[in-house]
């Protein structure tokens, strides 16, 4: 990983956030788990501004100064954060960079009026305290499926099981958890999985690619391998109709907390 000065931390949300925070925050660009499951599908590959040629998972860095940036650029209040749009911000190296946790302690003198943190790393259970001492945070945990084992693809960097036991520190010590299954892969056991998850999360989001990709047909991601993949363990799951099964199911465990894309991201849920 390369440590690097950035001029600025702080983005505007526009596009698929637009409605989520005003703000989003990276403390890293690229992603160490870019090379593992989430990695085949993931929409930041596809910004070449970001990645400058460089194959996904192949780069990391850590901007150095993010804490020192962020309490200059912060408003006097009013503002919402989501950490992260284009990277983990707890990826592996953050144990001894601690680039997040210099922003999470920042943040503490400067609270933002709501934080929603994005990730699909276990490691976000260590942060417990110093997000316990912020006035308004949600905690998303990125878990797709149930399944780990997929045809000619990566297993994902983190198992289900150390993801559900990150979501159960957190909601034991009284934070907001949120599963997000985005982008949805197909389940090996719905209902197992949901009450599995029912003791870790107070709500879910079931986020498909199609439409949630950035195109509106799912186009990216078509471009991958992840389409074959899901539909060689599932027929029919590349297509909209199985998030809707999914979150009919979904529905059943958390009533009036399934939320959907950008509305899910948001804390918007159907009603129950
Ligand atoms: S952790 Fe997030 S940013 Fe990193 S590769 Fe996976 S989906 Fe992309």
């Amino acid at each position: 990983m390369n440590l690097i000065e950035s001029r600025s931390i702080l983005t505007r949300c526009s596009g698929y956030l637009r409605t989520v925070t005003t703000h989003s925050l990276n403390p890293y660009i690229g992603c160490s788990l870019g090379r593992s499951l989430c990695g085949v599908g993931c929409y930041v590959q596809h910004n070449r501004f970001l990645t400058r040629g460089r194959p996904w998972g192949s780069f990391l860095e850590g901007k150095k100064n993010a804490a020192e940036l962020y309490l200059r650029e912060a408003p006097r209040g009013g503002f919402s954060v989501f950490m992260s749009s284009s990277t983990d911000p707890f990826p592996p190296q953050e144990k001894t960079a601690g680039i997040t946790l210099s922003v999470l302690k920042a943040m503490n003198q400067r609270p933002p009026a709501l934080l929603v943190l994005q990730t699909h790393s276990a490691l976000v259970a260590n942060y417990r305290d110093l997000l316990l001492a912020l006035p308004s945070v949600r905690v998303h945990i990125s878990i797709e499926s149930d399944r780990e084992d997929w045809p000619g693809l990566p297993r994902p960097a983190y198992s289900v099981e150390r993801r559900i036991e990150a979501g159960q520190v957190l909601k034991a010590a009284g934070l907001e958890t949120v599963a997000c299954l985005s982008p949805l892969l197909p389940l090996r056991d719905g209902p197992g999985f949901f009450e599995r998850l029912r003791g870790a999360f107070g709500a879910v989001i079931v986020d498909h690619f199609v439409g949630g990709d950035g195109t509106s047909s799912g186009s990216r991601t078509r471009a991958t391998g992840l389409p074959a993949a899901m539909e060689a363990v599932e027929p029919g799951s590349s297509l909209l109709a199985y998030r809707d099964q999914v979150v009919a199911l979904a529905s059943r465990y958390f009533p009036g907390r399934v939320g959907i894309g950008p509305d899910g991201f948001a804390g918007r849920y159907l009603k129950g």
